[in-house]
């Protein structure tokens, strides 16, 4: 069955609601883009360069491609996010709903982190947050509603060793979204972030089984959490009912 086939019955909660979501083809973004599409919402999902990805999510959503739009854009790249929004701008007039979710890892302990790795996980995960919501915010000033949410992480605060650099760029996204939602507060616009704890997805691919094993023991509950476990959290302060809570940081880790 299609997967975004919308619920039927009532009236979906995000009809006619636009949303952008970075890294919308694979893992916890596609989750969520396939939960904002079963609840009749238009998302413009953008990728990195995965383009077999990008196309299995384009089969299976064929039913409902009206209300796809999957664009190769890189996050990091100021001119890529620039030349992205003219065409928003003329195809939907509006953004209501930003999620950047986009974020990469590249781990070392310190002393053997080249600049590469530093740059490259500061770049996606934090400039790319910057670029969006800069570049997202006027479209949702003129639609006087507007909510922004930023996938941080808990090693934003619990830190992890050889995650100096993704830590940092978790915090950041974290202090970036309690400044940016003072900025907006009277706008209708909210700015709050979800923050993951260990997910089943690509992202954890590469690490050794043991070291997958350690991480589940540390897990209060036990076990990894699922991409949907994270997109119910995200619907929800999407929602029209999370209108007071802003500049908050919702953690969905089974209680680490
Ligand atoms: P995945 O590796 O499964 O997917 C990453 C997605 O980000 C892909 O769609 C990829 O595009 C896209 N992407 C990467 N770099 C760029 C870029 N420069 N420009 C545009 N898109 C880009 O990751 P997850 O789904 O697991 O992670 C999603 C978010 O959740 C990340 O921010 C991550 O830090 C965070 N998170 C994840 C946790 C986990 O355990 N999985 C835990 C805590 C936080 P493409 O398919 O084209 O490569």
């Amino acid at each position: 069955m299609d997967f975004c086939a919308p619920k039927g019955g009532k009236m979906e909660q995000f009809t006619g609601r636009v949303v952008l979501i970075s890294g919308a083809t694979r893992g916890i973004g596609k989750a969520i883009a396939q939960s904002f599409l079963q609840e009749g919402a238009t998302v413009i999902g953008l990728y990195a360069g995965n383009e077999a990805a990008a196309d299995h999510f384009r089969q299976q959503t064929v039913a409902i491609a009206n209300r796809v739009d999957l664009r190769r854009c890189d996050v990091r790249n100021h001119q890529e996010v620039c030349d992205l929004f003219p065409s928003i701008e003329n195809t939907y007039q509006k953004i209501d709903v930003l999620i950047n979710n986009a974020g990469i890892r590249r781990d070392a302990i310190l002393a053997m982190m080249s600049v590469s790795q530093w740059q490259e996980v500061i770049d996606t995960n934090l400039t790319g947050t910057y670029l969006l919501s800069k570049l997202a915010i006027p479209l949702m000033l003129s639609n006087k509603f507007g909510r922004i949410i930023n996938i941080t992480s808990p090693v934003a605060h619990l830190g992890f060793a050889g995650q100096s650099n993704y830590a940092a760029s978790k915090a950041g996204q974290v202090a970036f979204t309690k400044s940016l939602a003072k900025e907006v507060a009277r706008k209708k616009i909210t700015v709050n972030c979800v923050s993951p704890g260990f997910i089943a997805t690509e992202f954890l691919d590469g690490l050794p089984p043991e070291l997958l094993a350690e991480y589940k023991k540390m897990v209060p509950m036990r076990r990894f959490g699922s991409p949907e476990d994270v997109a119910h959290a995200v619907l929800f302060l999407a929602g029209e009912k999370a209108a007071y809570i802003t500049g908050t940081v919702l953690e969905i880790s089974g209680g680490l």
